[in-house]
This record gives C-alpha cells, structure tokens and sequence, in this order.
C-alpha cells in the first residue's frame, strides 16, 4: 500500500567520502507529539552479535517546522524529542561513520558506498509497520559521475524520482523489515545478469578482479535453479542480487529476503583460460548457494523466536543447527546435485567438514542447541579456548543433517529424504510467516520419516541436545561411501595451533589434556626453542617429525617478557584427517541409495 504522505522518508547520500560519513535525513511525517523516540538496531539479521550499530552515529539533530527541537540520548541506540507540535514534519539529520569492510555493517570512501540498513536508517517507533521511501544521492563531484546503485529494494514506481534500473532516485520498502533487508552498493561496478526458475539475478562485483563473468554466471545459474527446484520449482522472490565486494584477501556473507552480500578473494574467483576448477572458486560458488538457500530456510522459514526480530537485545533460539547446520549441508550439496561439481569433489568436501568437527575438543563439551542458545557470547566471540570450549553449529549442525538425511533415505528406500523435510517446512512456515517453534524440526521430521518416523525425532533430539559423534562411517558405507581415518602429518604432535607474529612462533590455542598443556604452556606463549634449537614455524612440524611419539622434548619459550622452559611428552597424531571416496563395487542398493543422494552424475 502507499499514501501520498509516506510515514517515514530517508534521504541519504555518501556525503563526505573521504572522511567515510554517510548523511541520511529521515522525515517523519505524523511523529508522536509527546516526543518521538528513534532507535538504531544493536545487531544485524543472521549475524548473532549486539554490535551496537548506534556507536558510529557522529552528530544528530532535530527540527519540526523549520526550528531545532531538543533530542535526549535514552540509551546507547535510543533518542527522544521534545514534544512537538501535531501536524507537523519532524526531520532528525545525522551522520554515520561507515569503515567496516566486512558484510555486516557499512563502507565508504571515494571508491564505493556500501550499507546495510541497520547501520543507517534509525527506525521511528511505533511505525515500524509504515511504509519507507528511501532516496539515494549521488555524492557531488566529477569523480562520482559514472557510480551506479546495485540494491534489491524496489524502486519506488509510480512516484516522482523513482530510481530507473542501477539508477540514483527513490526506492520504496512496505516497512521497517524490509528496509533494512536490503543492502545498497554504489560505485562503478561490474554486473552480469542470468535467469533461474523465471526470475532475473544479478551478479555486481566491486573492488578489482579479473573474473570471468561468464562462467560465474553460468554457475550460479544452475545452482540457483536447483534450490528453487528443490522448494517446489517456484521462487519466492521476483528478482534476486549477489553483490559481492572483492579483496586481496576476503570472505563472509551475510543472507538477504533476496539479495546477499558478499567478501570475496580476488584469487578465488574464476578466470579467463582457467581450466581445472580451483579449491577457491568451489569455496566461492559454495558461500554462494549457502545464502541462496537461506532465501528460504532463515529469511522464510524463520524460527519462532525471529518472529518478529526485537533488534535492541539478543533473540535467543536453540535452532541455529537446522537454520545454519542445514544450510551449510545443502550448500556443498547441492554443487553436486546440479552438476557443478562431480561426486569425488563432493565427498572430499564433505571429509574436510567432517576432519574440521573431529579436530575441535569443544565439540565433547557442547551441544549444537546450547552452541546455537548462546551463539552470541560464543560462536561470535571466539577466542583462543574457542575449539576447547565450543562446537560449530554450522559444520556440526551440517553433519547432524547429513546424518538425517541418509537415515532418512534409508529407512524408507529413498522415497523420502531431508529434501521433503525442507519442502513440509517451508509449506507450514515459509509459505505462512508462523515461525518455527523450538520443537518444530523434531515435528517435521516424525512427520516426514512416516513409521520410522517418531524413532528419527528422537535420535535427533537426543543428538542435538547431545555431544556423541555421529556414527558417520558406517552410515555412508549404506550409501556406497567409503571413509578413511588416517593422520593428518606423521609427525607426532604438542597438541597446539601455532600462529605467527613478526616472525616469533606464537599459540593460538592449546588443546586440552594435551601436550603442551599438560606440560604447563599456554595460548599466548612465544616459543623459542626445541631440545636447544632455534623453533620458527618453517622449522616446527619439521623437528617434531624427527623424533617418535611419547618421546620428552624440552621447549624455552616466553610469557610475556619472561623466558622458562617445560619438557613435554610428544603425543601420536590424531587419525582426524577424513578423507571419503566412492566404494568401487558397492551393493546394488547402495548404489541405488548413493544416486538417489548424489544425483546420477559420475
Ligand atoms: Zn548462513
């Protein structure tokens, strides 16, 4: 619906670029006279962390009727005004800082202009349900004469100003959600566009990059039509933006109702003349399918606790193990199942997720609910005892889906599988807005696993409230699937992640009950020497592989400024390095099994 008096219009416009300061003025048209309160998000969708986005507004001010009217800091992201007189406009102008190059928050200098919502548009309370317009300006000068606009908001069509495609002008969001559901990159830009299930997408790059546009294309577009295929052959959005900034070195993503933002390596994307598909691109193109397929599961299909987000304080849920942990598992998956990647590609993805759970002691003490319950103070806040402490509810939430879905497909011959999991969730939920209550997956899934069905919703209660690794090898052996264990070096081990800082040898982290722990070294430590000679990281796995496991080394190192020295007992390295390839000769149901799971490609 739109009125001719929208309730809340924001004009903003990369106004000083090299001082990184975006200004937005935001005009109230029927503010509340007892004083209207504004408020800016503490956290962004689908990035579980209070960022307190309020921190980079530099200056603020009000005015009703041409005058300046008081605003009174409530909190860390809240203002009040003075009372104000009914019938007038309110205009509260401010600026925002924006140097964060990442994908959650904004970026500004005379290159480009990137922000989300969250970072710039203060929501009007109680008119959160309002329409927005929303004007964006080109920055004045010569030099910001060829930027274009690349945002999934719709233009406003009808009024004066709307937006022409990748045109400056004025866009429309039905309310506050939406608005700040799309974010918006200026800049000159490389675009291609591709069609999948009927709708247009569009792929923008900014940032330097050789990328062959061609091929990328080609790949999203069949990635693209096998998510829409698996919901159901219709996509839920009319138009859909992969916008990706590209860096030296980069990568995150962050998922949009139907649009994703993207960092990406330079070297990661493809080239021209290139001819094997390199580890890099697979990664790219898998963070690409990973935040098509949360078009559905996360934007749509929505836990109960999101619906709708309270964005001034943590929104707490034990699902992020189906919203993230089945997104990462169809990510990967489906590169193979619409043919962008061969099976042998597949599975060795698939063993390193698999490698990356195993090597992580946090999994033994942690849950994937309680990973997900408290994703805000850990997940997103890791540290140096991180893979001590916690347990991914992405990499383990993926394999707890695997482990459902070949469960599934066997108990029932392959008729059904996780696929008809997802399609029942996005029909109760996805296609309705009722948000998925903390029970629902479990539901789904005794639904869908029809007799064996009641048994599979326990076990995956019990897994995910659980810390037991999952029965993986023998499992995959059904499917015709064989794994490995092995070692992932044969030099025995400290039980330590090493990082390097001005040269020095330094601990990221030491694992627990291990070595080096055991013997008294801790993360922060700087080694210096092993049995009296000289450690750096080039020579460290190298002096560890010439001595045997369960043999006593002696290690001078630094805490602080101060130099001691342990002796440690070397352990035999772990056999954690999972490496899955296809059985040869498997059982004519394996095989059966494996290709309704993989697709029939070889
Ligand atoms: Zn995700």
């Amino acid at each position: 619906m739109s009125s001719d008096r929208p309730a809340v219009h924001y004009l903003i416009t990369p106004s000083r670029p090299a001082a990184h300061l975006f200004e937005v003025r935001c005009t109230v048209s029927t503010p509340d006279p007892a004083g209207q309160i504004l408020r800016l998000p503490a956290w962004i969708p689908g990035s579980y962390m209070i960022r307190e986005f309020a921190r980079n507004i530099v200056a603020i001010r009000a005015e009703a009727d041409g005058k300046p009217v008081g605003l009174e800091k409530l909190d860390k992201h809240s203002w009040k005004t003075a009372k104000l007189r009914k019938g007038g406009d309110l205009v509260v102008t401010y600026e925002v800082y924006a140097w964060d190059l990442s994908v959650r928050a904004a970026h500004l200098d005379d290159s480009h202009a990137f922000f989300n919502g969250t970072s710039v548009f203060l929501a009007v309370e109680g008119q959160a349900d309002r329409e927005c317009l929303v004007e964006l300006r080109r920055p004045e000068g010569k030099r910001y004469r060829d930027w274009k606009v690349a945002t999934a908001l719709s233009p406003a069509h009808g009024r004066k100003g709307a937006a022409k495609p990748h045109g400056f002008g004025l866009y429309r969001a039905a309310d506050y959600d939406e608005l700040i559901d799309h974010p918006v990159e200026m800049g000159e830009f490389a675009n291609a566009q591709f069609e999948a299930g009927g709708v247009a997408h569009e792929i923008v790059l900014t940032g330097r990059h050789d990328c062959d546009l061609a091929r990328l294309s080609a790949d999203l577009g069949r990635i693209c039509n096998w998510h829409i295929g698996l919901f159901g052959g219709k996509a839920p959005m009319n138009r859909y933006l992969f916008l990706a900034m590209i860096v030296g070195d980069g990568y995150g993503g962050l998922e949009h109702r139907a649009s994703t933002a993207l960092l990406a390596s330079r070297k990661d994307l493809p080239w021209a003349g290139m001819e094997k598909q390199s580890d890099g691109y697979r990664s790219f193109l898998g963070l690409c399918s990973h935040e098509y397929f949360h078009t559905w599961n996360v934007k749509r299909i929505k836990p109960a606790a999101f619906t709708p987000y309270d964005l001034a304080t943590e929104n707490y849920t034990r699902l992020l193990w189906a919203f993230e942990g089945f997104t990462s598992y169809y990510d990967d998956l489906a590169l193979v199942r619409s043919g962008v990647i061969d099976q042998a590609a597949y599975l060795e993805l698939l063993g390193k997720t698999i490698s990356n759970v195993l090597r992580g002691p946090g999994r033994c003490k942690q849950s994937v609910a309680e990973s997900s319950f408290d994703a805000w103070i850990k997940y997103y806040r890791q540290d140096e005892n991180s893979p001590n402490a916690i347990v991914s509810y992405y990499a383990k939430g993926a394999l707890i889906a695997l482990a459902l879905d070949l469960q599934l497909r066997k108990a029932s011959g392959g008729r059904s599988s996780l696929d008809d999991v997802m399609r029942l969730l996005w029909q109760r939920h996805g296609t309705t807005g009722v948000g998925v209550a903390e029970d629902g997956i479990f539901a789904a899934v005794a639904e869908v696993g029809a007799d064996s069905g009641a048994a599979l919703a326990r076990w995956l209660r019990k897994t995910v409230e659980g810390t037991d690794d999952l029965p993986l090898a023998r499992m995959l052996k059904d499917f015709g699937v064989a794994y490995e264990a092995s070692a992932a070096t044969k030099a025995p081990t400290l039980g330590v992640k090493t990082s390097q800082a001005n040269g020095d040898l330094k601990l990221a982290t030491v694992f627990d009950d291990g070595p080096a722990q055991r013997a008294g070294l801790s993360a922060g430590d700087t080694l210096v020497a092993l049995d009296g000679i000289r450690l750096t990281q080039a020579n460290f796995e190298e002096l560890l592989g010439r001595r045997p496991a369960g043999s006593e080394v002696e290690i001078h190192a630094f805490r602080r400024d101060e130099l001691f020295s342990v002796k440690a007992v070397l352990a035999a390295p772990a056999q954690d390095a999972i490496k899955l390839s296809l059985a040869p000769r498997p059982a004519a149901a394996a095989r059966r099994l494996r290709s309704g799971w993989l697709g029939d490609a070889a």
